[in-house]
């Protein structure tokens, strides 16, 4: 048993089962034992590697539609530049990079939402100048130009199990003194009332509330200062079945197997969060993938600029690289982005045709 594993037992033994939601929140943000406050879980040495982390076309793509928002916007120098969940500070890098061949824009001051104090330091390595903050909320006022890539996946679904007599809400116990999944006693449940029609006895269906408050504080923030936010993750239209997953060392893990040392993401239903984008008075573009709103931002034609400057030995790398971040077969369609503007303003580049 992974130490993790030790405390979540005890704890369970003593008080109960507790939600996948909290045990994800365990898993990853554990102050002592948590994956994101122990593990250095990306690139190649990690568990995993994110779009940033496979080409600087992916930031400098994302830059470029900031930027264009930016200027459609009157170009505001109070603008609020800001990531949520950066990683390695990869991503932010590479849209510094781009911003600053904007005339006013390299005056933005880059401020980054992290949870996780090993990450931050990782962060100031590459973005010296940012300044950090724990939540959406505790952003400066200002037009808000914020991005946020594999964030919503980390953030810990409750999943519920459709029953003749309402829903069962699928727990952690303990078996044998080990963990396992279980089920609570079947209630009905208002919020999942708009999911009776759509699903049958079995179905499992998965609830986010922790996006959905932070979209509606983004969307919020969209709407009164004006701005835009472009949440790019894997997932898709309306949940539906069991998505939580487990990765270690690039290989899928079992998501009880390893609490604390492995990655635990479940898919995002950018169903609801373009709800709550619309309740808070702004645009939600239409649903697009990663691989159409890279293309349509011109990545081909940046690979190609690319690849004429570099030596023959790194162009097996860059053509695959292109190929994982745009193909239907890899990131392509999997990938999906979401982009948020005040009504009444121009769609974030490569949101829309
Ligand atoms: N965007 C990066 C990394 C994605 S991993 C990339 O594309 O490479 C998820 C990131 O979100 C990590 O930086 C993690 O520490 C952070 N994170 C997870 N839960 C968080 C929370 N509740 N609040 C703030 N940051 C969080």
């Amino acid at each position: 048993m992974t130490p993790l594993a030790e405390i979540l037992a005890a704890r369970i033994a003593a008080t109960g089962p507790i939600t996948v939601a909290d045990y994800m929140a365990e898993c990853l943000l554990h102050p002592v034992h948590g994956y994101y406050t122990t593990q250095p879980p990306f690139g190649k040495d990690g568990d995993f590697t994110t779009a940033p982390e496979i080409s600087q076309m992916f930031g400098e793509l994302v830059g470029l539609a900031l930027g264009q928002t930016w200027l459609d916007q009157g170009a505001p120098a109070t603008a609020v530049l800001a990531e949520v969940g950066p990683g390695r500070g990869t991503l932010m890098q590479d849209i510094l990079r781009v911003l600053a061949k904007l005339p006013g824009a390299s005056a933005l001051r880059p401020h980054l939402v992290e949870a996780s104090p090993r990450l931050r330091d990782e962060q100031a390595r590459r973005v010296p100048d940012a300044l950090w903050v724990d939540s959406v909320a505790e952003l400066p006022n200002g037009p808000l130009f914020l991005v946020a890539n594999e964030f919503f996946d980390a953030l810990p679904v409750r999943q519920f199990v459709r029953a003749p007599n309402g829903w069962s809400e699928r727990m952690v116990g303990l078996t044998e003194g080990s963990l396992a999944f279980g089920l609570s006693q079947a209630a009905p449940i208002t919020a999942l009332e708009h999911r009776l029609d759509n699903t049958k006895m079995g179905d499992i269906v998965e609830t986010c509330a922790p996006a959905q408050r932070i979209v509606q504080e983004m969307a919020a923030r969209v709407t009164r200062y004006g701005g835009a936010a472009l949440l790019i993750d894997y997932g898709g239209w309306h949940s539906l079945g069991d998505t939580l997953q487990a990765v270690k060392t690039h290989a899928p893990d079992n998501p009880l197997a390893h609490p604390g040392e492995a990655d635990l993401t479940a898919h995002v239903d950018f169903e609801p969060l373009a709800g709550v984008v619309a309740e808070a008075g702004a645009v939600a573009a239409p649903l697009t993938t990663q691989g159409v709103f890279l293309e349509r931002l011109g990545i081909t034609a940046r690979a190609q600029a690319l690849a004429r400057a570099m030596p023959p030995a790194q162009l097996e790398n860059h053509i695959a690289a292109h190929r994982r971040l745009t193909h239907p077969e890899e990131m392509g369609n999997l990938f999906k982005v979401l982009g948020i503007t005040p009504q009444g303003t121009a769609p974030i580049a490569g949101t829309v045709p």
